[in-house]
């Protein structure tokens, strides 16, 4: 197999679709990765995709650098993931062994961590499918667009044209229906393509139930993280009014107040938002070392440049994430700090 030119960024192109397409035609020993920290759309499409080929026979392991969030476990498969960090023997084997590997949802070897040197050796076939600007990957096929709503989305659209639709299931439609809808904030943001319609309206012929899907995700917290919303809201949500931008500092103290589960945080950043004049909103969560951010806006303001310019990160226009490299308090300081930088510049 030729190894294409890999300076092309954007290079899933009809010559090379049928290329992939007879990649499939015999059975092939293929791993799915997505990113740390894994997402309903690093995992939704990463596991909708490994149904669709198993059903097909080709034998598929899906990996992620470290655990999902408790409220994607649900997902059809999920038992099935091989986390690095639990299991590196395991990893390491499958993705030297592996023919083909899918980078789903990520576009830079930085953002799966320790698999990081594993990824950039393997002799496989790699093949990304991802929504990020800016790619960096070393990858054969390149499939990569920003004007998707979800790495899920283009899951759907690389299946329909890779030959291997024959494979879509109810669990294939199930896995892509999560991720567009976690992705897009179940279709507020990132999802004004008519497109993106079409798909979720083909996924509903394979009979998913889309509102109990709805609650698996949403409405399946406990009350101490209900307590912790109030709380973090009230008593933690600080104002720098002239840039309308809020941002929360959640200590580990007051993890352990509320009992606090990997998955509680998910969507605390986007609550401010709701505040016609907040339109960049942070929360930042204090880990081992550092301290991880999670960055939204509403409308022009450009998380993803904040994010790579101060924060180690990166991510979307309107959702990245990054970390400060210093303990909670130093780091509340260099927050403020970036951020008065940031908006004076812009
Ligand atoms: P979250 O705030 O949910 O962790 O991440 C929001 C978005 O930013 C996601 O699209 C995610 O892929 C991206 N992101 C989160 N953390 C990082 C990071 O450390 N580096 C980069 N490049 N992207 C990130
Ligand atoms: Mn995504």
């Amino acid at each position: 197999m030729d190894v294409l030119n890999t300076a092309v960024l954007k290079n899933y192109t009809i010559e090379n679709k049928k290329i992939i397409n007879n990649l499939f035609q015999e059975k092939k020993r293929i791993v799915i990765i997505g990113h740390h920290n894994p997402d309903g759309d690093a995992i939704g499409g990463s596991l909708g995709l490994y149904h669709c080929l198993k059903t097909l026979g080709h034998d598929v392991s899906v990996i992620m650098p470290d655990a999902p969030a408790v409220f994607l476990m649900w997902l059809p498969g999920a038992e099935q993931i091989f986390i690095h960090k639990m299991n590196a023997l395991k990893t390491g084997q499958l993705i030297a062994d592996a023919e083909i590997i899918f980078c789903i949802d990520f576009n830079h070897p930085e953002r799966v961590e320790a698999l990081k040197m594993s990824l950039i050796e393997t002799k496989a076939i790699k093949i990304l499918i991802d929504h990020h600007p800016n790619p960096d990957v070393n990858a054969e096929f390149i499939f990569s667009d920003t004007d998707y709503s979800s790495a899920s989305e283009m899951v759907f659209d690389f299946i329909s044209e890779s030959g291997i639709k024959q494979g879509m299931n109810k669990n294939t439609a199930v896995c892509l229906y999560t991720g567009i809808m976690t992705d897009t904030l179940n279709f507020s943001v990132n999802s004004s393509r008519s497109e993106t319609f079409k798909i979720v309206s083909e996924l509903l012929t394979y009979n998913i139930e889309k509102e109990e899907i709805y609650n698996k995700v949403y409405n399946n917290f406990s009350v101490e993280r209900l307590k912790l919303v109030g709380y973090l809201l009230y008593r933690k949500m600080k104002l720098i009014k002239e840039h309308n931008f809020s941002y929360i500092i959640f200590t580990k103290e007051e993890m352990k107040e509320f009992n606090f589960k990997e998955g509680d945080q998910e969507g605390i950043v986007n609550m401010p938002l709701s505040v016609s004049d907040i339109h960049t909103s942070v929360i930042a969560i204090e880990n081992n070392g550092f301290v991880k951010l999670s960055l939204r806006s509403k409308g022009e303001t450009d998380v993803n440049l904040l994010a790579r310019k101060y924060f180690n990160g990166g991510g979307h226009k309107n959702a990245a994430g990054g970390k400060i490299f210093k303990d909670i308090s130093a780091a509340e300081n260099y927050l403020t700090e970036s951020v008065n930088s940031f908006f004076k510049k812009i």
